[in-house]
Order: C-alpha cells, then structure tokens, then sequence
C-alpha cells in the first residue's frame, strides 16, 4: 500500500491551501470562447468569465500568440531599466482616456493601493498635509490590502484585522446630502466603483456621477474611479464613467480584463494628480513586466473597438429584455434585474448560493454576489446565441429554485 494515490480526474479539495474560499469541486483543464471543458470532457457555459476577467473569452488566439511570443523572449528585467511594453501600453491606455500616466501593478488591490497613495502624496507636495481622509462607500469593493479593506464598505472584511485604519471614512450609497456632509477641507479623495461589482451590481446614474464630481471640486478632493470591474467596455462603453458628461476622474484603477487572464492591474492619473509621486514614493518587484505588457496590449487593442461595445450593448439589451420576462415569470425567485451592460445582477428572493448550484447543474457559470444577487459576467465576446442559452439555463434554474423553495 502507498499512502499518495494516483492522481484522479476527481478534484479533491486539498488540506495545504489557506481556507478562505468555499471552494466547489469543479475543475476545468481548458476553455475556449465562453466555454469551459473539466477533465471529463464536460463543457459549462462560462458567465463569470474568472470574475469578469476573461472579457475576449478563453484561449483568445490574439492573446495566447502574444504572449507565447513574449515568453521566448524575455520575461522579466526590473523598474530600473525602460520596459518597452509598459511605454506602449500606458500611451493606449492614456490615448483612450482622461489619464497622462499610469503606474502598472499585478492586481486590482494594488492598483488601488497606488490610488489611495497618489491622492494622499497629491494633497502632501502641495502642502496641504491634513487632507488624509479616504471617502468610500458602502457595499463597495475595493480588494484585500488593508488599505483597500479600510476604504471598501463591508464591515465583514475587517473583522479581526486589527482597528479600522485612521483617515478612512464611510459614506451611505448614492446619497448626495449625505456625502457632501462628510466632505471638507480634511478630505484626500473619494473612491467610487461607477458599478459596483461584489456589492451586487448596483450602478450610479449618471446625474449621481456628476454630482459627486462636482462636489470634489468644491471641496478641492480628487475623485478616484474603481473601474477593475465594470471598466474596459464591460458597460458598452470603454469605461462606466463615460456614460455621464463631463464626470472624468483624476485617477482611476484598473486590472481584471486588463490581461485577459494574465495578472495586470494599472492606477491611471491625470499629470496634475500624479504630480505627488516622485523617485522613490513608489515602486513594485513585478508590476508592468514584460509578459503582462505583451498581454495587456494586446488585450487593450481588442478592448477598445467600438464593434465590440456596440456587441456588448445588443446583448446586454437582449439579456435585459430576456431576464425581466424572467423576473415576470418567477416573482418567487427573482426580485430585481440591476446592473449596467454585461455587469448584470440578478437580485433574489431565494438563496444566491443555492441559485449558483441551480444554474451550475444546468452547465451554467454565474457568480455570485452581494445583496442575495448574482451576477452575470460573461466575456465579452459572448454571442446571441450563446446568450439565448444562458436564458434557458437560468430558466431552468429560476424553476428548480421555485420547486426548493416549495419543498422547504
Ligand atoms: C476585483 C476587484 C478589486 C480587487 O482586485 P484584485 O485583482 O482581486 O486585487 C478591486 N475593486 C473592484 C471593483 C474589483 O472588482
């Protein structure tokens, strides 16, 4: 008898990783488009697309080719030389919004941690040095740094971490008066997720967009985007704020379809409020290497098409359409259809996780979310025809919640 058993196509949940995911025993060995295939060959319709990472789908022939062609080159030097790759991507990044410079990182969570430190660093060469607090919101996300926690709006994420850090503050969501009430001359920056994502899909209006802008100008605040989710055309626009006049930001973070899938997040500013971060006040081992640049870039060239937003807008308007019929069929189900182009929540009255396991049965791919949502996030390439598929599916899911809840 040996102790190991061979490895079998079953994944078993392992005893060596940190349990903080409730993991399901689903494992897949390639993707294609907006399918995943498990080692038995199973194929699932992916609408979660790696939490709204793999926007261009799995195994996107553009994305693989660069970055194959990037490996046999060269994979990593150090900041301290010119990174060719980091130049070219920050010029399409800068050409295609408000930005003049970007700092590259590995994750979402740095990115923010980069904003949060360009905003502090902003008001401090200026000589304003009180100007410290961070205003956040709730049920935003933000991502898993202590910064980012501290400026993030569920409570559950700082539990047991130590005391909540000083200079960040809380503000009710989509409440002007309650906003402009903690607002003053102590105030760094706001960090605002145009969509939210984890918190369940709630979108601004655009009105709430230019207000809040407005009212960082008065009060001399930066205002920081978190566009790691809904940004990169996942709206129908290239980022969530353009849907509003005249609501640009000073900075804005970054990453998920960034890279397709390879790790790559960027904290974009304005000259003005980049102006703080000097030699030495930042920095980062990995951020903008050689491999991500390859990917980015040619990630970034497909994500800017306008043909491909203009795709995502018909399918959005089509799942819109298909899930408010759905919603009208099952009221014991589904409460609200929320959400803003392919960051689609489906809030409901029967458990989110058992509807996860619904759909899941049914070969479908959703994610869940706060709220009792859902959410849709498939890439962004999806088709009518495969979205007319993750219709039925829901339907069939929105029927075996019904039937649960009834047995219950
Ligand atoms: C995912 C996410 C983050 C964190 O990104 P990581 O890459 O997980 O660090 C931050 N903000 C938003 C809005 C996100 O969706």
């Amino acid at each position: 008898m040996t102790e190991k058993t061979a490895p079998s196509a079953a994944p078993v949940p392992s005893d060596h990783i940190m349990g903080v995911y409730s993991r399901t025993p689903l494992a897949f060995e390639r993707g294609e488009g907006a399918r995943l295939f498990t080692t038995d060959g199973e194929a699932y319709l992916d609408c979660l697309a790696g939490i709204a990472v793999n926007a261009l789908g799995h195994n996107h022939p553009k994305l693989v080719s660069a970055l194959k062609a990037q490996a046999e080159k060269l994979w990593h030097v150090s900041n301290i030389f010119t990174i060719p790759g980091q130049e070219a991507l920050a010029k399409a990044l800068t050409d295609a919004t408000f930005a003049d410079v970007v700092f590259f990182t590995n994750s979402g969570t740095e990115a923010v941690e980069c904003a949060i430190k360009t905003a502090r660093k902003y008001h401090w060469a200026r000589g304003d040095r009180d100007r410290v607090d961070i205003i956040g919101f709730d049920g935003s996300f933000h991502g898993r740094t202590l910064a980012a926690v501290n400026a993030s709006g569920n409570e559950s994420y700082l539990e047991g971490f130590g005391p909540r850090m000083p200079g960040f503050i809380q503000a009710p969501f989509d409440d002007m008066a309650a906003l402009k009430a903690l607002m003053g001359p102590t105030t760094a920056a706001v960090i605002i997720e145009p969509v939210q994502g984890e918190g369940g899909a709630r979108s601004l209006s655009e009105a709430s967009l230019q207000a809040i802008r407005r009212l960082c100008d008065d009060v001399g605040a930066l205002l920081i985007y978190d566009e790691i989710q809904c940004g990169l055309s996942r709206t129908g626009k290239l980022f969530a704020y353009e849907w509003a006049a005249d609501a640009a930001p000073d900075i804005m973070c970054i990453a998920k379809a960034l890279g397709g899938g390879f790790p790559v997040g960027a904290c974009l500013a304005t000259a003005e409020a980049g102006r703080g971060m000097s030699v030495g006040s930042h920095g980062s081992t990995y951020g903008g290497n050689p491999l991500a640049m390859a990917v980015g870039l040619a990630a970034v060239e497909e994500l800017v098409k306008p043909e491909l937003q203009a795709h995502v807008r018909e399918v959005a308007g089509y799942f819109n359409q298909q899930l408010t019929g759905l919603k009208d069929r099952y009221p014991d189900v589904v409460a609200d259809i929320r959400g803003k182009g392919l960051l689609i929540g489906i809030k409901l009255v029967t458990p989110n996780r058992d509807f996860m396991q619904h759909a899941r049965e049914q070969k479908l791919l959703i994610a869940g979310g706060g709220d009792n949502c859902v959410r849709l996030l498939p890439p962004l390439t999806l088709t009518l025809d495969e979205a007319r598929e993750a219709i039925e599916r829901l339907e069939h899911a929105c029927a075996a919640a019904r039937k649960a809840a009834a047995a219950v």
